[in-house]
């Protein structure tokens, strides 16, 4: 009966938003990887210790810190510390324009600072237009529907990130997922559905969208951009290229897949992008032709009912990318993409040689290395950092369910020294939890 103490377990609610009842390994897992960071997470960061109680439930803290080397945060370039020509600008925006733009492109929160900042991104991505928000993930989650319908049809890769996921979903367009960066089984699925009709209408598709990452985040793949875009042109239909990882990451000057390619980015129709890795600011920009973009401006949720972005991220991105495209009169920007790619090839070539079994292109900064078991993860994190080593335990559902791995993200600030000792504490603890599931190669 309602209102019976009884019943309290028994609410609709449950007991399903009650964290005690998140299940121990996850418990574990936190214990290791999700540390509070309290310092800059540069190549190097300041993790609170904490310790679990005997029961191995509350986590308790001791009050101590430790220094380790950072291969969990998605810094790149090595922007995320306010150094070089980065130092300052943000500070000088908060006094310039303040924190908060306080309403949405639509009523009163486009500044001049967003302007600016659409202007000096669709110059660095070589395209006619860009426009920024807020976050990453609702850059896609938002935008999506703003571009199909449900009398639209998607090709989804199978591994697309969440965000992605979630646009599909609230556009209503009937989603097809094809096999992960397979260009030619999106066109086999791409083909077959032309021959019919939507099942949601029950009419021919308005538009097709195909939506692909540059790098994939779990996999460290790199997207096969000109097989994509081949199949984009022949079907004269939509592409959704969604940078995350790959901006700044890859291509001699950091503008991603179409430069790492030597792709015409005109040929994307729209190049998504998050600013919180390479340019280590929050937020997303989408770029494209003008009429795709002034569209999204018209007509996305985001940009209607969402707020802008902050100025002084605003200040971080826009010195980002002078650096990163030269513009800054240094050689910085160049060295920094110079060192990520030769940090890169050298960890998964070492990683290969030492018989570990690591995925993904061997220019790409996301190096996956595969445990399978997700005890196992749990178990190598928590090791590695007694090495002083943070690293990124992930498992389902960020994975598929057998197929848990530790992720490394390199940095262009890693430096030779810091990647040695990390292969070392790798073997060791390769050894101790018996993870070598590669073939030796030696080169
Ligand atoms: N797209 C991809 C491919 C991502 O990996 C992520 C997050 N890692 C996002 C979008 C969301 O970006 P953000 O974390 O900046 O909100």
């Amino acid at each position: 009966a309602k209102g019976d103490p009884r019943m309290k377990d028994f609410s609709p609610l449950g007991n399903s938003f009650d964290a005690t009842y998140t299940d121990h390994i996850y418990r574990q897992s936190t214990d290791v990887v999700n540390r509070p960071i309290s310092g800059v997470p540069g190549a190097i960061v300041r993790l609170k210790d904490r310790y679990t109680d005997d029961h191995g439930w509350t986590q308790k803290y001791t009050g101590k810190e430790t220094e380790v080397i950072n291969l969990g945060s998605y810094n790149y370039l090595g922007f995320s510390h306010r150094s070089g020509v980065c130092a300052d600008a943000a500070a000088a925006y908060i006094d310039k324009y303040g924190i908060n733009c306080g309403g949405s492109r639509q009523e009163n929160g486009n500044h001049i600072v967003h302007k600016s900042v659409d202007r000096t991104l669709a110059d660095y991505l070589r395209v006619e237009d860009a426009v920024v928000f807020p976050m990453g993930f609702a850059t896609n989650s938002m935008n999506i529907p703003a571009l199909v319908d449900k009398g639209s049809l998607i090709l989804s890769d199978r591994l697309n990130h969440a965000s992605l996921v979630t646009g599909c979903r609230l556009s209503g367009a009937h989603t097809m997922v094809f096999r992960h960066n397979d260009a030619k089984d999106c066109e086999r699925k791409l083909r077959d559905a032309l021959c019919g009709v939507s099942p949601k209408t029950g009419e021919k598709y308005n538009k097709v969208l195909i939506i692909i990452e540059g790098i994939y985040s779990m996999e460290g793949t790199i997207v096969d951009l000109p097989s994509f875009i081949a199949v984009k042109k022949k079907y004269n239909c939509y592409l959704f290229l969604d940078e995350a990882h790959s901006i700044g990451a890859v291509g001699p000057s950091g503008r991603g897949v179409a430069e790492y390619w030597g792709c015409n980015p005109k040929d994307i129709d729209i190049m998504m992008g998050t600013l919180t890795k390479s340019f280590a600011s929050a937020g997303g920009y989408m770029g494209g032709a003008k009429k795709t973009i002034d569209y999204i401006r018209r007509y996305s949720a985001g940009t209607c009912y969402g707020v802008t972005m902050s100025p002084p991220l605003i200040a971080q991105v826009e010195r980002a990318v002078l650096i990163m495209s030269g513009q800054d009169g240094t050689d910085i920007g160049r060295q920094k993409a110079i060192s990520l790619l030769d940090n890169s090839r050298y960890f998964r070539k070492e990683l290969r040689k030492r018989g570990f079994l690591v995925y993904g292109n061997n220019d790409s900064p996301v190096v996956p290395l595969m445990t399978f078991y997700i005890t196992k993860v749990v178990e190598f994190s928590r090791r590695m950092l007694k090495h002083n080593i943070g690293v990124v335990a992930v498992g389902y559902p960020a994975t598929p369910l057998l197929e848990a791995r530790v992720r490394f993200c390199l940095s262009a600030d890693h430096t030779k020294e810091h990647l040695d000792y990390i292969l070392e504490a790798l073997v060791q603890v390769g050894e101790e939890t018996n993870t070598f599931y590669g073939t030796k190669i030696d080169e």
